[in-house]
């Protein structure tokens, strides 16, 4: 009389020509627990996976939910109309706090396509050194970009509300 190699049960002898060495019922929890393995980040209890273009989401309750609007607003309050949540560095992995900004609708596509040059080091960098009254050229050599590129970014990141 074969058993289940997991819980012990005694298996019925249809069974024995299945795959597994299990009982039904442990089966089906393996197979389940295979299909959540998943890449996913736990927050407070409930799963984000991995979706297709990075986004970690999570799906349940009817609403679709991303981990990092869902990060973002616990630390700054609910999206403003006509806003969302982006990743500065363009890696829409990285949760990070700092790496999250609110942008206006509209300014989404051109920048989140590609990913950004600017990881959140090189924003504060720039920022900071900008702030020292630095030429936007020395800048650009000081942090290996160009003249336009630093322009460019400065000049969004003050027409972008600060959170
Ligand atoms: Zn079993």
């Amino acid at each position: 009389m074969a058993n289940c190699s997991k819980c012990g049960a005694a298996l019925a002898k249809k069974r024995d020509r299945r795959k597994t060495d299990m009982c039904n019922r442990c089966a089906t929890g393996a197979a389940l627990r295979a299909k959540a393995k998943r890449p996913f980040i736990e927050h407070r209890g409930i799963r984000y996976y991995r979706e297709k273009q990075g986004w970690q989401a999570h799906h349940g309750h009817g609403a679709r939910r991303r981990l990092h609007v869902v990060l973002w607003e616990e630390a700054h309050g609910p999206i403003p109309p006509g806003h969302f949540v982006a990743c500065i560095d363009g890696q829409v992995h990285n949760n990070a706090l700092d790496n999250l900004e609110l942008r206006r609708k509209g300014s989404h596509l051109p920048r989140e396509r590609r990913p950004s040059e600017w990881t959140p080091e090189k924003v504060r960098r720039i920022a900071s050194l900008a702030g020292l009254g630095i030429s936007h050229s020395n800048i650009a050599k000081l942090i290996g970009s160009t003249q336009q590129r630093v322009s460019g970014k400065l000049k969004r990141m003050a027409n972008e509300p600060t959170p």
